[in-house]
């Protein structure tokens, strides 16, 4: 009797049914995947994908500051000795990509000589980015310090023109371009993604084409990123996990 209602009710709320995997699970994965050049089988990648919430703070935040200046940002994801760390730089003009080297760097630094706590900073190119405390036991078995690069991002800005693409008033936002996939492509990392009023992650898998294959940029588009690519691409809100594009595969004919 209650798997009935259990039924009936997963029909009315489908997103339940989706399973999603942390991103710090997936995280030595992309390092892997980065360093070796060998990508993951489209089936063996998860179907969502959850963020921890200093993520999405993050992101919202530099999503504000692209739609309040209309720059778009270059947006670097770091793993920090146990955190997610999100920094970001002014990318300059629509045209124009400048991306400034970063670094990060995380100590540990007993409170006081009798305290059972210690501070961990993460600097971001000798600035403060965060600090809390930890207790020092768990620093006991600590053989070293891990800090990794895990991906880039970027933002688009909304365009606010009158005739709107979809003839409606109101902001739009462009898609992946060219440039953007050709830079991705041409690059060892796994992953990449966009920031729009959405994310928008690309996972590259084995039958990832090296180079860009004859296909215009107008045609790109989250079905052709996946049949096309074969990368796995995933969408979702800011702040909620991001979920597997599901692309329409059709085929016609008319009577003769
Ligand atoms: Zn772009």
């Amino acid at each position: 009797m209650s798997n009935f209602w259990d039924n009936i009710i997963n029909i009315f709320r489908p997103s339940n049914k989706i399973s999603s995997v942390h991103f710090n699970s997936l995280r030595g994965q992309i390092v892997h995947w980065n360093d070796s050049g060998n990508y993951q089988t489209y089936n063996l990648l998860p179907n969502a994908i959850s963020f921890p919430s200093d993520f999405w703070q993050k992101v919202t935040e530099i999503h504000r500051h692209t739609s309040g200046d209309k720059h778009e940002r270059a947006i670097n994801v770091w793993w920090a000795d146990g955190d997610v760390v999100v920094t970001h730089s002014v990318r300059g003009e629509a045209s124009k990509v400048n991306i400034p080297k970063q670094s990060i760097k995380v100590s540990y630094k007993q409170v006081s000589a009798t305290s059972q706590y210690a501070e961990k900073i993460v600097k971001v190119d000798a600035n403060v980015y965060s600090k809390k405390t930890v207790p020092l036991r768990e620093l006991k078995n600590k053989k070293r310090v891990v800090v990794q690069f895990l991906f880039n991002m970027h933002t688009h800005p909304p365009h606010t023109d009158s005739n709107s693409q979809d003839g409606r008033s109101g902001s739009w936002y462009s898609f992946f371009s060219e440039t953007d996939i050709r830079s991705f492509l041409s690059s060892n990392a796994s992953v990449t993604g966009l920031v729009t009023d959405k994310l928008w992650i690309l996972i590259k898998t084995d039958l990832t084409p090296k180079v860009f294959p004859e296909i215009s940029e107008s045609d790109l588009s989250p079905d052709t990123l996946t049949t096309v690519f074969n990368f796995k691409v995933y969408s979702g809100d800011l702040g909620r996990m991001v979920i597997v594009h599901r692309p329409e595969i059709s085929g016609s004919q008319a009577d003769k």
